[in-house]
């Protein structure tokens, strides 16, 4: 399969993403080792792939960016709770535990005196 410079460049995103069969992946894969033009097409593409993931929200709309915004603040926010609730817990159980130890100390203390 010869693929041209065109429909190569048009595929990088559906190739990148490995949505085209084998034999269009291997295709394109042909064509970017021949194609310095393509090769360096795709390395660009890859940069922008790489800076896209980096600035996160880049490739959203607006709409969407700030939708995404609130959703990791939000998700943010609950692991903050979650950590605050667990520290929060594991006090609560250690002052438990103290007091614990300190009323059965006291209790051993009055019945020695009682005694
Ligand atoms: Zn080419």
């Amino acid at each position: 399969m010869n693929m041209t410079c065109e429909s190569v460049r048009n595929l990088a995103d559906l190739y990148h993403e490995k949505i085209v069969s084998r034999e269009g992946a291997q295709a394109i894969r042909t064509h970017l080792n021949e194609c310095p033009e393509c090769r360096s097409y795709y390395s660009a593409y890859l940069e922008l792939k790489k800076t896209e993931r980096a600035l996160g929200t880049a490739g959203l709309s607006g709409t969407q960016a700030k939708m995404y915004e609130e959703l990791s603040r939000k998700l943010r926010r609950r692991r903050y709770l979650r950590i605050v609730g667990t520290s929060a817990a594991i006090g609560a159980g250690s002052i438990m535990l103290a007091v614990g130890i300190l009323l059965t100390c006291r209790f051993n203390a009055e019945s020695l005196m009682k005694r």
